[in-house]
């Protein structure tokens, strides 16, 4: 990858070469077309029961499911709700969608009632996948709105709520007669979505963010470079959770492929260790706090851990100390660190062997480009000048769906704004120094501060409610808030956290306490000013 400088202060990542996805007639021809090719092939590892999934299986799993999804009332550009943790049904339930043409909207998991609710508002699925633990759930909230026609819960068989159906009683029943292959429809790629994934952006409340099959399509391809080792002869482990972007577009780009992909269900320290020892991983996508966890965690020294080449570090920054402690312990030969938002597909700049200087976040992928703003003045920065950076290329998201407003804030001039500050320097490298936006980030996981607000405030106690993150080593980030009291109540540090987390997922819980204040910091429109906030925290960490 080698980037230039164009005139204007506009760095270029250089073109992608390889236009095999993108000339595709649709993502889910290319995804059954590939697994095809790749037969008997071993692609996907359950490392929690041992199984091993081939091509085939896959490709027959997903041209079944496919067709029954069909026979469903399943059209091209409707949506398809995912509520699963990893696993093989997963990936098979998201493939078969792309195959028909619909859209897949991933669900956290760990969403509560209100979340769910809040996510399926925005991408409206017809129908609903959902893991057995969230089924229930899943399942109550459809039954509030209306245009979930089904529930289709991934394990177990027929439950006696009216709306859920068995996946593997759908995939099993002779009255569904399908055809060993099947052919996509022809896709609008640069206007069919194929992918809604939750993110907030830059303010508010969380988003659809629609990505595109050509969105996909071009980041397959340039994912493409003439790597030290070929995609299909990596094995390769992933614990991200596929419902969020880094984890579900890993999941679409190896299984194009032919990746030996071993999967966690959710991160167990002996089980994350043991996998990689088992299957000889050589590469595993990691954020942050995994890192420290192979860094610092006594256990990692009972484990063989030589197999592992490559770490690939994303969602969140790394420190160079982790880097180094695990350089030292384990001896891994290649740590690299990435960078992206779930608005630009997967990620815009990537360390390579050349450009891994410390701290930096590497160079831009082929087919970016990216400026550098000063986000008072709008003016194009230089090298080494900080402001906020922006970016252009075939990954970025068509928009937030349904949201016109936050779309045009986001995306000016095809230009994505991300609220992140940075600045590359003489070698066109990439740093980030500081977010002027409100995210905050717990683990990698997204946490918007305006949703905890909009909570905080249905409490008739609080009178008003701001939020932050509280820096922390292992997680990142803590959310933490300031509370104004209604007066004469009585309210305890305690009771606001249960109040959060009795609604919110667990990445939402005020892990980084409450303060009691006696007004919220605001500008004269109301906004509030988050900076004195955080410097009233850097104030108080000082008297300590
Ligand atoms: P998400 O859409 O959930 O992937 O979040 C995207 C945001 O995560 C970015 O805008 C950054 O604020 C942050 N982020 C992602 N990767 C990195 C990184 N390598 N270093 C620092 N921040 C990062």
């Amino acid at each position: 990858m080698t980037s230039t400088l164009l005139p204007g202060n506009v760095v270029y990542g250089g073109p992608i070469h390889v236009q095999d996805a993108q000339n595709y007639h649709s993502l889910g021809q290319l995804i059954m077309d590939k697994y095809k090719s790749f037969g008997d092939q071993t692609v996907i590892i359950d490392a929690v029961s041992g199984t091993e999934y081939s091509a085939k299986f896959m490709y027959d799993s997903i041209v079944r499911l496919a067709q029954i999804l069909q026979k469903l009332g399943i059209k091209h550009n409707d949506v398809i709700g995912l509520s699963s943790e990893n696993s093989v049904s997963f990936a098979v339930a998201m493939f078969a969608g792309f195959a028909v043409g619909a859209t897949v909207a991933p669900l956290n998991v760990t969403y509560s009632d209100r979340e769910v609710d809040h996510a399926i508002n925005l991408s409206h699925p017809k129908i609903i996948f959902a893991s057995k633990i969230t089924v229930d759930r899943i399942a109550k909230v459809a039954k509030q709105n209306k245009f979930v026609k089904a529930v289709i819960a991934l394990s177990g068989t027929s439950t006696n709520h009216p709306k859920v159906y068995s996946f593997m009683e759908l995939m099993n029943n002779d009255k569904y007669k399908t055809k060993p292959d099947f052919t996509s429809p022809l896709a609008n790629k640069t206007e069919d979505v194929a992918l809604i994934v939750c993110s907030s952006g830059t303010t508010g409340l969380p988003k659809g963010v629609q990505l595109t099959q050509f969105n996909l399509l071009a980041t397959i391809d340039s994912q493409i470079q003439p790597t030290m080792i070929p995609f299909n002869e990596i094995t390769l482990l992933t614990v991200i959770p596929w419902f969020h972007a880094f984890g579900c577009l890993t999941l679409v780009t190896t299984a194009t492929m032919g990746t030996r992909l071993v999967y966690l269900p959710k991160f167990e320290e002996n089980l994350f260790l043991s996998a990689i020892e088992k299957y000889r991983v050589m590469m595993a996508f990691m954020v942050p706090p995994l890192m420290v966890f192979l860094a610092k965690h006594p256990i990692v020294d009972k484990y063989d851990l030589s197999s592992l080449m490559v770490l690939l570090c994303g969602a969140a920054p790394l420190s160079r100390e982790t880097e180094d402690q695990i350089k030292e312990r384990i001896g891994v030969p290649f740590i690299r660190q990435g960078y992206g938002l779930s608005e630009s597909t997967l990620s815009v700049l990537v360390q390579t062997d050349d450009f891994c200087k410390p701290g930096s976040v590497g160079v831009l992928k082929v087919g970016i480009y990216a400026k550098v703003v000063d986000p008072d003045t709008g003016k194009i920065l230089g090298p080494n000048e900080r402001g906020e950076l922006c970016f252009k290329g075939d990954g970025i998201m068509k928009g937030y769906i349904g949201d016109r407003k936050s779309t045009e804030t986001a995306i000016q001039d095809g230009w994505l704004h991300t609220g992140d500050i940075g600045y590359y320097d003489d070698s066109l490298e990439f740093f980030i120094v500081d977010r002027i936006k409100e995210l905050i980030k717990y683990k990698g996981f997204q946490v918007p501060p305006a949703e905890i607000e909009a909570l905080l405030l249905t409490n008739e106690k609080i009178k008003d409610a701001a939020v932050i993150g509280k820096p922390d080593e292992a997680a990142g980030e803590l959310p933490m808030a300031f509370v104004v009291k209604q007066s004469n109540i009585q309210l305890t540090e305690e009771d606001v956290i249960n109040f959060v987390n009795e609604r919110a997922s667990p990445a939402k819980r005020l892990r980084g306490g409450v303060v009691f204040v006696d007004e919220i910091p605001k500008n004269p429109s109301g906004k509030i000013l988050r900076r004195i906030l955080r410097d009233m925290l850097k104030k108080q960490k000082s008297k300590l």
